[in-house]
């Protein structure tokens, strides 16, 4: 398996894996999605709550903050030395203690202090609720690493999708007698690709982006494009992903951490397998 970066920012990361077939590739999306684990809040004690919303609406409102999610210190509690009690390896605590004492006023994730500092929500602009002169708001909460597939609020990635790597080749000698040769006006193929992947270039067609081209096929629709003049497919064995983060880690790490967990899981069946056989091979 061969992994390139095609462009990447502080969210989102696209990146061209090789050497892998459908299944797999499908795998590893699934495994960004669900198997990544991040940090949530997963149980809050209100001991004062005096806004408008009930407690179990504003924990609910709490889960869904996105957390920055550090996976080199915290492991998820089930498989901590604690067997899920919470301690400092698996567990981080984050309060909260908010007045409105003259005024209404507004209690933001930027009002939740965290036990360690790393582990903070990833905007401080996220509305909790809204307090009327005189409330109080006051609780204590946990966060924890999970994962995905048992609840979406552990979800690192919040897209990640692949296709097919296009490739597009022209056969420019049946485009010899093409009606719109060389015309970057009019000829169909410039104007209604919907993705503008082709062009004229000293009277030659030629793709301006291959990254560009979504295989919607279009161009072979066209009518006056001479038969055969242009193919169309995607290269076998060749992924363009994509992965957004949450903001919980950088992408790149979420497409590390896939691509070890895949990698975990793909040895743990072999050895499963194998026991299977030694088995097998004793009783007969
Ligand atoms: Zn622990």
């Amino acid at each position: 398996m061969k992994v390139s970066i095609l462009t990447k920012s502080d969210k989102r990361l696209s990146f061209i894996v090789e050497g892998i077939d459908t299944e797999l590739a499908n795998a590893l999306r699934r495994i960004f999605l669900t198997e990544v684990p991040a940090m949530a809040i997963t149980d809050v004690l209100f001991i004062e709550n005096s806004t408008p919303l009930y407690d179990e609406i504003i924990s609910h409102r709490l889960g869904l903050i996105p957390l920055t999610t550090d996976l080199d210190n915290y492991i998820l509690s089930e498989r901590c030395t604690c067997e899920g009690a919470g301690c400092t390896k698996c567990k981080v605590e984050i309060q909260c203690s908010v007045a409105a004492k003259d005024t209404n006023r507004n209690v933001y994730s930027s009002d939740l202090v965290s036990s360690d500092p790393k582990i903070k929500p990833v905007s401080d602009k996220i509305l909790i609720t809204k307090m009327s002169k005189g409330s109080k708001l006051l609780f204590e909460a946990d966060a924890r690493l999970g994962l995905g597939k048992d609840h979406a609020k552990y979800q690192a990635a919040t897209k990640a999708t692949y296709k097919y790597f296009p490739e597009i080749v022209i056969d420019q000698k049946l485009l010899k007698d093409y009606k719109f040769k060389g015309d970057n006006e009019n000829d169909p193929l410039v104007k209604f690709c919907p993705r503008n992947v082709y062009k004229w270039e000293k009277n030659e067609l030629v793709v301006t982006d291959i990254m560009k081209c979504n295989l919607c096929n279009y161009c072979l629709k066209i009518a006056e494009v001479p038969k055969g003049a242009i193919k169309v497919r995607w290269i076998k064995n060749k992924f363009v992903f994509f992965i957004e983060s949450s903001g919980s880690m950088p992408p790149e790490r979420i497409m590390l951490e896939g691509i070890k967990i895949l990698a975990d899981k793909v040895k743990y069946f072999g050895e499963l397998v194998k026991n299977m056989i030694e088995k097998q091979s004793k009783a007969t």
